[in-house]
């Protein structure tokens, strides 16, 4: 019986990093997650398969909440023995615009890729994990959902519904032994930040320097691992001291 995680948006960025962390630190089988950078997803891949890790492909479009569904069943149907312990909904995307000239197509598009994203994945797995009475779910939320960010009214809205669910469905699920948190990143490097100012960076962020995906990965270790049992409900911001 293989213990897996499940993460969502793991091709690049954040997710990658967080998939190679789960996968050496907590030797779990990794479900590598993407919408449509398979050249991408396979090196995520490889990097975790040269460690000496394990994982798989597994695509779909968070989105989607048929496609996730009849992707998932397929998936515990093919691995009836295996057990999905971890689940981070971390796929997102970013469509700024001040919010007189914002579409409804862009405002919905980011809002159904993290919120509804993550109402989808969590319940394509949470009977899964009701069953096993066992789970981590951590999600992945942004300062601007806590916060505020001009130029973010869909991605701010997003992230804070995210972070409100989180809470919500802790409380609904503590009694089966399934944490629920959110993590809540400042400015890290990835290509989701590749073109935000370093004079910025240095005006918000008290440590004057983005964080790393490795950063990030830690923090969502802890959360995944066995020692954080009695932590759920919370949002933990890892921003650089951005408050
Ligand atoms: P990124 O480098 O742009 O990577 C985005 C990832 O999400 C990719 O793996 C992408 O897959 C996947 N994705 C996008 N839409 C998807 C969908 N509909 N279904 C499945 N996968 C999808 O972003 P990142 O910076 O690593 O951000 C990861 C998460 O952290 C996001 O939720 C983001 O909002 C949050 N965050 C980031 C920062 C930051 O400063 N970077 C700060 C706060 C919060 P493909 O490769 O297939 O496109």
């Amino acid at each position: 019986m293989k213990q897996c995680a499940l993460i969502t948006g793991a091709s690049r960025g954040i997710g990658k990093a967080i998939s190679e962390k789960l996968s050496i630190d907590l030797g779990l089988h990794i479900l590598i997650n993407y919408i449509s950078n398979e050249p991408a997803a396979r090196e995520t891949l490889e990097s975790i398969q040269s460690n000496g890790g394990s994982a798989e492909l597994v695509q779909f479009d968070v989105s989607d909440s048929e496609e996730v569904a009849n992707t998932m069943d397929q998936w515990f149907k093919s691995n009836p023995e295996d057990q999905i312990t971890v689940l981070v909904n971390n796929a997102g995307i970013t469509r700024d615009n001040l919010m007189v000239f914002m579409s409804e197509g862009d405002f919905n598009h980011v809002v159904q890729t993290s919120l509804n994203g993550m109402f989808n994945v969590s319940k394509s797995v949470l009977t899964h994990m009701v069953r096993k009475r066992y789970g981590r779910i951590i999600n992945m939320a942004s300062i601007s959902g806590l916060k505020g960010m001009a130029g973010q009214v869909n991605y701010s809205a997003a992230k804070g519904g995210v972070i409100a669910a989180t809470k919500a469905l802790a409380r609904e699920v503590a009694k089966r032994n399934i944490t629920v948190n959110a993590v809540a990143p400042g400015f890290i490097e990835s290509e989701m930040t590749d073109e935000v100012d370093p004079e910025l960076v240095k005006n918000l962020v008290p440590m004057r320097r983005m964080g790393t995906t490795e950063e990030v990965a830690q923090l969502v270790k802890f959360l995944a691992s066995k020692d954080a049992s009695y932590i759920t409900g919370e949002v933990i911001n890892i921003s650089g001291g951005i408050i």
